[in-house]
């Protein structure tokens, strides 16, 4: 895909922006140019230096392709790729409500209201919401995404399928989606997994030379953050208290024989690296906890008060 506009960096980050460690390892570079770097501490990779917050806003304005060819092609696949997420959801929670943050054009709001749960989006292009709450007839709100739990009920369970790594910020969107969870309320997150056999080994033939289009596997074109399930496990646990419940690649759908996808999908549950997807599950405490997130911590050492609106993120990628 081509921008139709000219690429905008911010300053290189000397810390990381998940656990504030200095201790940063310039990991890798893509054909575009576009350098990543892995967190000694943390284990998080992340394209450094990051789009500005004026760049994303221009490349989410037009970001999502409602209907046209190549958004229909796809719309089976994904649809069953969806039903099969919503399915695991069902293992953990019986209903309730349900918000699916990012939701594009909505396809798994009526999924999820098939499955029995009382379905809302969360989508940051405003046409794109209007679009789909008119298609569905489910609600998708469009505002700042950091004032709506004060506008909402909080919800069973949220919903993020390929959203996380789009994040800039992804630490403060957690804390409101946590705002936004009820206690023992269940959050899905869907993303690519960097840590997966593919992926290493195409990491490796393009630090060999071997790679025509080397590190095209990042997809720097909108990814900022680069995951493995262990290393995302341990960021929700330790930042941000969630008890981590499943972690797995993304099970096959559409296998001829019946069998053989019910064996892909253990062999991918037991190694989440054979795939080049995560999907996790994790349950905020009944209790609340206490472990505040790293930017809480920085703004208390700071002597200054967390709710202060400094770090506020701006409204951007969600
Ligand atoms: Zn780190």
């Amino acid at each position: 895909m081509q921008l139709a506009f000219a690429r905008e960096m911010d300053p290189p980050l000397l810390e990381c922006p998940w656990c504030r460690s200095t201790r940063l390892k310039s990991h890798d570079f893509d054909f575009t140019g576009i350098h990543i770097s892995r967190c000694l501490s943390c284990g998080v990779q992340f394209m450094n230096p990051q789009f500005s917050d004026r760049h994303l806003r221009r490349l989410y304005a037009d970001y999502t392709n409602f209907e046209g060819p190549e958004s229909t092609s796809k719309l089976v696949p994904r649809t069953l790729r969806k039903a099969k997420s919503l399915e695991l959801l069902g293992q953990f929670k019986d209903g309730g409500r349900f918000l699916s943050m990012g939701c594009g054009d909505g396809v798994e709001l009526w999924i999820a209201e098939a499955y029995g749960w009382q379905a809302e989006g969360y989508e940051v292009d405003g046409q794109v919401a209007a679009r789909a709450a008119r298609r569905y007839g489910i609600p998708v709100h469009s505002e700042d995404f950091f004032k709506l739990h004060a506008q909402t009920e909080p919800f069973d369970c949220i919903y993020l399928d390929q959203v996380i790594e789009h994040l800039k910020r992804p630490q403060d969107y957690l804390c409101e989606i946590q705002r936004l969870l009820k206690p023992g309320g269940i959050l899905f997150l869907g993303c690519p997994n960097i840590g997966s056999v593919a992926n290493r080994w195409k990491t490796s033939m393009g630090k060999l030379g071997l790679k025509r289009r080397r590190g095209r596997h990042y997809g720097t074109f909108h990814h900022l953050f680069y995951y493995t399930p262990q290393v995302l496990s341990r960021l929700l646990q330790q930042f941000h208290g969630l008890e981590v419940l499943r972690i797995q690649g993304e099970p096959p759908t559409q296998m001829k024989l019946r069998w053989l996808e019910a064996a892909w999908g253990r062999l991918y549950r037991a190694l989440p690296n054979c795939d080049s997807s995560i999907q996790i599950v994790a349950r905020k405490p009944a209790v609340e906890s206490t472990i505040l997130p790293t930017s809480a911590w920085n703004t208390l050492q700071a002597g200054k008060s967390p709710d202060s609106t400094s770090n506020r993120p701006s409204r951007e990628a969600a």
